[in-house]
């Protein structure tokens, strides 16, 4: 699923492509996908320029003329290619499936925009999931304050003592809460993996049962795991196995196989919350459970 890092790659290399040019059309195959505000449509789209791209959790937010935002969630498997006009592929994000190069439009190619300079951006998505929302650019924030995202981990907001209490609060297995986008913005199932792996903790530890040296841990895993894959390339994942020519990501993807930290132990794989979730079973523990001391009334 395109998380954090796929976003805010797609968002960096859509950048200088499509911020200026003006939407002149729009087809949309696929109606369910798309979500303007009442007494906004798709024609509401022609004519604006995209003035900015940001993001904010999973979310892409294009910042259009005379006070629109067209925002796109990618879901499981949305993915965005910008086509020039002359058929080269100017840049993609998202989702690897179709493969990069195929032609477009697909069976699955869902939105078509169309730009002044012949340009093209399409969006195809496999399993139906995404969304585009079209608002008028003063909805945004109360948009996403309504979605409940946790902080941006890559910036300030995400802080050791901010984190801890959300961990407090949640009694689920820590896999469970890193996707909860309340509890950190913009994680999925692969850099959770990746988090957990590189500050060995189990992912079926509870949220609430972790100490402060491993949450200082954990903190400073989820930044560097996504500072990692922003500056050195996301993580390919495809049908759930990582790439075997590739070392990242090294512990989604990789159960059956050694662990890359080189324990000797071989990569476990199991479903935590209904996840595929891969763990070292030597360098990822689970602590023994506490023996109830005698006397002690089993019930209450
Ligand atoms: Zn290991």
């Amino acid at each position: 699923m395109p998380e954090l890092p796929e976003v805010e790659s797609l968002r960096r290399d859509l950048t200088p492509t499509i911020v200026g040019r003006s939407i002149q059309r729009v087809d949309i195959g696929l109606p369910k996908l798309f979500r303007p505000v009442p007494g906004l449509s798709a024609a509401d789209l022609c004519g604006r320029a995209v003035e900015r791209l940001r993001r904010r959790a999973k979310i892409l937010i294009l910042d259009l003329s005379d006070g629109l935002a067209l925002l796109i969630h990618l879901k499981l498997a949305g993915q965005l290619v910008h086509v020039s006009a002359d058929g080269q592929e100017l840049a993609h994000g998202g989702h690897p499936v179709p493969r990069w190069g195929f032609p477009l439009p697909h069976k699955a190619t869902h939105v078509i925009f169309r730009f002044d300079d012949g340009s093209t951006l399409y969006l195809t998505d496999i399993r139906q999931f995404c969304r585009l929302w079209l608002m008028h650019a003063d909805e945004v924030d109360g948009f996403l304050e309504e979605q409940g995202f946790g902080p941006e981990p890559l910036t300030e907001d995400f802080s050791v003592p901010g984190f801890r209490a959300r961990l407090r609060r949640r009694s689920i297995p820590i896999k469970t809460a890193l996707l909860d986008q309340g509890v950190v913005g913009g994680i999925g199932n692969i850099y959770a993996d990746e988090s957990l792996w590189e500050a060995r903790i189990h992912p079926r530890r509870t949220a609430n049962s972790l100490t402060l040296p491993e949450i200082k841990r954990l903190h400073a895993a989820v930044r560097s795991v996504l500072a990692y894959a922003l500056r050195e390339g996301v993580a390919t994942v495809l049908q759930g196995k990582a790439l075997p020519e590739r070392d990242f990501p090294y512990a989604h993807g990789r159960g059956g196989g050694p662990c890359f930290r080189g324990c000797g132990a071989t990569m476990e794989k199991e479903w935590v919350g209904g996840r595929g979730t891969h763990w070292c079973p030597r360098c990822q523990k689970l602590p023994r459970a506490r023996p109830v001391a005698a006397g002690t009334p089993s019930s209450g």
